[in-house]
């Protein structure tokens, strides 16, 4: 099965590098398509509580697609959810751009 933390951090990379770089103004068909792409994902993700437990959030905090900045703080917050569900510290999401769009690659 697959490794759950090193697919965890290579996919959080992913989305939020993904909300740092998606439109400042999106069109609607852009808004559409990320709201069904995180849908699916949820749906498909190789973790298999992950994925439940993400598809529940999602249902309670649907994704704000309308802009790059409320994309990245939406996308933030659901990683902050489960930072505190695994006892993790939160990670203080004015950072996002400098850690995930404007800061050095670690
Ligand atoms: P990670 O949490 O992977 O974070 C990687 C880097 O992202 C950090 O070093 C930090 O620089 C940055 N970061 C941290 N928090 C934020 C934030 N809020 N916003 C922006 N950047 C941030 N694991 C489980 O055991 N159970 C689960 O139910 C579970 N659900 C998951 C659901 C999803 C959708 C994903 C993508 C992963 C899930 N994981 C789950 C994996 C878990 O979140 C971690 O990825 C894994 O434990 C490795 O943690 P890490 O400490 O290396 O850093």
């Amino acid at each position: 099965p697959p490794d759950v933390k090193q697919l965890g951090r290579a996919t959080w990379t992913f989305l939020h590098t993904m909300a740092a770089y998606y439109p400042d103004h999106p069109s609607n068909q852009e808004q559409r398509l990320m709201r069904s792409f995180l849908s699916s994902f949820s749906r498909f993700y190789p973790c298999g509580h992950c994925a439940e437990h993400l598809q529940e959030e999602i249902k309670k905090w649907p994704p704000r697609v309308e802009s790059r900045q409320q994309l990245g703080m939406w996308m933030c917050e659901m990683h902050n959810k489960v930072n505190k569900m695994l006892g993790k510290d939160p990670f203080d999401c004015n950072k996002i751009d400098e850690r995930w769009r404007d800061g050095p690659i670690d």
